[in-house]
């Protein structure tokens, strides 16, 4: 996902050492997600490699680097995460509940037409939180219009 105009002061000066180190230093310009973004990828690891085809969008994969707890000034190497945009996108916007059931049906998929992946593999990049149910992002409508008379008068 690009950085957000208003959210750029929130990365270090050096952010595009660390991310270049992140990408291409530790994960070797592949994508390092292992179930992060929600979904069973086959083998455990997304098999995106930077500049390349993306085995699932068939479009050229550009690596970019996830932040795991959302937080732009925490570039710990552990809550920093070289992901494909596929995996970065929803890694961002946490579709737990979405990819819980596409977890589900990759799990039936692998069980039925591979039948490589263990349930404890499974188990394992399944993602560590459990899906939180979200709270309503805007007011409700006459709140709002209340506000607004209040700002006329
Ligand atoms: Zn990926
Ligand atoms: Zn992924």
């Amino acid at each position: 996902m690009p950085i957000r105009p208003e959210n750029l002061h929130r990365y270090p000066r050096d952010w595009p050492q660390i991310s270049a180190r992140i990408r291409f230093e530790r994960a070797g310009g592949r994508c390092e997600c292992t179930g992060h973004c929600g979904l069973a990828h086959p083998g455990g690891r997304c098999p995106a490699i930077h500049d390349q085809l993306h085995p699932d969008t068939g479009s050229v994969v550009g690596l970019t680097t996830a932040h795991l707890n959302h937080t732009p000034e925490d570039v710990r190497d552990e809550n920093l995460l070289a992901a494909c945009q596929l995996c970065h996108l929803r890694i961002d916007h946490g579709h737990h509940r979405v990819t819980r059931s596409i977890t589900l049906a990759a799990r039936t998929a692998a069980a039925g037409q591979l039948g490589i992946l263990a349930d404890t593999d499974l188990a394992r990049i399944e993602p560590p939180t459990p899906p939180r149910p979200t709270a309503p992002r805007t007011a409700p409508t006459d709140l709002q219009l209340s506000f607004t008379d209040q700002e006329a008068s």
